[in-house]
């Protein structure tokens, strides 16, 4: 992304923030705080990939402040943008994205799976809290992904809710291909878009995502850089 636009805002809220340079870098030392709902999607994934770029430059502004003193100075959430994520412990989103309290409301799930709990609390956060920006986020190695791949070619469903999740999770695994050997990563690709496609259509996000006041988006983070691309929807 080249270009950052013009993060001013006729504010709903009050700013407290200093902006970002034309490069996306941050400028201050509380870049990334205070970016409030209701600005553009644009403007709020940038703020998201910035915080990711300084995360894997080992640079984080948050990452040592995560003390009760920083979580009460918080004040008020004003969130920018919801995060939905997977359960494994090798993916703290706020940490990967170096966002600090109040930034960013954050959803896990194994392998991201959606449920009505999960749609309920994104229609609240972009609903309620004004927030424009909406990711989901895959990643490498998904054990999730993995243990559907396996039910699936053993034939040997799993019991109790993880069914559940796999039963979620497995077209993605059939639109890969089951013999494909590449089906782990193919999957996780196609799991993360069919799961931004599903969260497009909501029924209370389809509007805003039609007008354009809020984007659903698709990010694999990789395990071993760091580092959050983007999808393409694919
Ligand atoms: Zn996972």
């Amino acid at each position: 992304m080249a270009k950052i636009p013009d993060l001013a805002r006729a504010g709903r809220r009050r700013a407290k923030l200093n902006g970002m340079g034309s490069s996306g870098a941050p400028m201050g030392a509380t870049s990334g705080q205070g970016r409030q709902a209701g600005g553009t999607p644009r403007a709020a994934l940038a703020d998201l990939l910035a915080g990711n770029r300084r995360f894997v430059s080992g640079q984080p502004v948050h990452g040592h402040d995560v003390t009760a003193a920083a979580a009460a100075a918080s004040g008020d959430q004003q969130p920018y943008a919801v995060v939905l994520g997977c359960i494994d412990s090798r993916v703290p989103l706020e940490a990967i994205f170096d966002q600090t309290f109040g930034a960013i409301c954050v959803i896990r799930t194994g392998g991201h799976v959606l449920d009505r709990a999960v749609c309920g609390s994104i229609e609240y956060v972009v609903g309620q809290l004004g927030v424009p920006l909406v990711m989901v986020l895959g990643h490498e190695r998904c054990g999730a992904v993995e243990a559907t791949v396996e039910a699936l070619r053993t034939g040997q469903r799993p019991g109790g809710s993880l069914a559940y999740l796999v039963d979620e999770i497995a077209p993605a695994v059939t639109e890969a291909g089951i013999d494909d050997p590449a089906v782990r990563p193919l999957a996780i690709r196609r799991h993360v878009r069919r799961t931004v496609r599903t969260l497009r259509e909501d029924d209370l996000l389809a509007g805003p995502v039609a007008a354009g006041r809020v984007a659903v988006v698709g990010g694999l983070y990789d395990l071993a850089t760091g580092e959050v691309a983007l999808l393409d929807p694919g």
